[in-house]
């Protein structure tokens, strides 16, 4: 349920609401808003004594929350929130946000190449895996922590925010030291106790839908990060199963106003993976931001033919430059900047 405050309702009366509902064995969360401050109390409610909340000094009224999930909701937070991503970036807010680089860290010099050409072109964070999850365990599974120090060296030099995925939870603590954003990949979505984890970290963290998951199952997913305690949550669309062959994973470009109806978190979308071909990369990029995406995450390979992951879906830096000039002309006729 959420108690909703009145408008101008004193913190000592917020705070005295959260004493109330953590007695009753609930879980509180303030969200203040730019109007007033609500209360969102998660638990089971049978024995909570809801007229003892109800007629504490300052609550408006109680509201229940419709929605499966809570926290993540716009039932709760009906303004949509800004994320930080490091290294002063943020998404969700007027400027669309540009996470560009390689599929993986494969050597300094490529790492160093593709960071100072996407910074150039305007992208706000660096992305690249460190440790990779492959179908094929034959098959290269990323440099790990050289690849981690590669982008924190290279995240700095740039000025870029670094975003990597991690794909356990005994690598949350080593990812964390050189990561500003921890990506959970599509593989993940459903591992909880992963979920969980980086809820417990002090990270972004960035949440890829699997690639059966239904927008719900997406949902109660950021819903387990945010009530572990981490309310800096950005969703991914990185493209579902369906029985096409023409695409590695069919985009569903409806998710963003779904989201956006559903949950105040922003959301990227991750046309690479989302296509699996780099020809249809630009545009979907175009196609996102008239949609209403808060912000791409885009693979960039400056020799794609002789990239170690995902060469066949990776744009280069001029492609990327000239889709970021584009981009920026659809921004400007929806109010949004890139
Ligand atoms: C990636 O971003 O390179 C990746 C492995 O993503 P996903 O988890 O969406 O497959
Ligand atoms: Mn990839």
């Amino acid at each position: 349920m959420i108690v909703i405050m009145r408008s101008g309702a004193k913190a000592e009366e917020v705070e005295h609401v959260v004493e109330l509902v953590r007695s009753f064995g609930l879980q509180d969360h303030v969200i203040h808003g730019t109007d007033r401050t609500v209360v969102a109390a998660i638990g089971d409610k049978r024995s909570v004594d809801l007229s003892a909340i109800e007629t504490a000094p300052g609550v408006d009224r109680l509201v229940p929350i419709l929605a499966p999930y809570k926290v993540a909701s716009r039932e709760v937070k009906p303004e949509p929130s800004i994320v930080p991503i490091g290294k002063g970036a943020t998404v969700g807010d007027r400027k669309i946000a540009m996470i560009a680089g390689p599929c993986s860290v494969e050597s300094r010099n490529q790492l160093f190449e593709i960071a100072a050409a996407v910074k150039e072109a305007g992208a706000v964070g660096l992305r690249g895996g460190a440790f990779k999850p492959r179908t094929n365990p034959y098959q290269f599974q990323g440099l790990g922590q050289e690849g981690l120090e590669l982008l924190a060296e290279a995240g700095k030099e740039h000025g870029l925010a670094v975003v990597t995925e991690v794909m356990s939870i005994d690598q949350v603590e080593l990812v964390s030291r050189y990561a500003d954003v921890l990506q959970i990949g599509t593989r993940n979505m459903h591992n909880f106790n992963l979920l969980l984890a980086c809820g417990q970290s002090q990270r972004t963290v960035l949440l890829k839908r699997g690639w059966s998951a239904t927008l719900n199952e997406f949902l109660l997913a950021a819903e387990y990060v945010i009530s572990a305690g981490n309310k800096n949550v950005i969703l991914c669309e990185r493209g579902i199963r369906t029985h096409e062959t023409y695409v590695r994973n069919t985009l569903p470009l409806a998710i963003i106003p779904a989201v956006k109806r559903e949950s105040h978190l922003p959301i990227l979308i991750d046309p690479s993976q989302g296509t699996g071909h780099a020809y249809m990369v630009p545009s979907m990029c175009r196609a996102s931001i008239a949609a209403g995406a808060d912000g791409l995450l885009i693979e960039v390979h400056h020799d794609p033919e002789h990239a170690l992951t995902d060469g066949a879906q990776s744009i280069t830096p001029e492609a990327f430059h000239k889709t970021v000039l584009e981009m920026r002309q659809i921004a400007s006729a929806i109010d949004r900047d890139v």
